[in-house]
């Protein structure tokens, strides 16, 4: 995988990784994503590709909350 500034990483961080292409910075309709993979330490795991500057990366998601949906 292209390496990846750490600003550049922080920022994806900042708008929850959904927004834009960490690298060129374009919007999510130009990003194609793979399927949300469950990893063994607790984590979800997914891959994307930018289609405008062909890179690559792989996001990272933690549980945040829990909601119940049986009131
Ligand atoms: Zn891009």
């Amino acid at each position: 995988m292209a390496k990846l500034s750490n600003a550049a990483k922080q920022r994806h961080l900042e708008t929850g990784g959904q927004q834009c292409c960490p690298y060129c910075r374009r919007d999510a309709d130009h990003i194609e994503y793979g399927d949300l993979t469950p990893v063994e330490d607790g984590h979800i795991e997914q891959d994307a590709r930018c289609m405008r500057c062909g890179r690559r990366w792989r996001d990272i998601f933690t549980l945040t909350d829990v909601r119940s949906l049986s009131d």
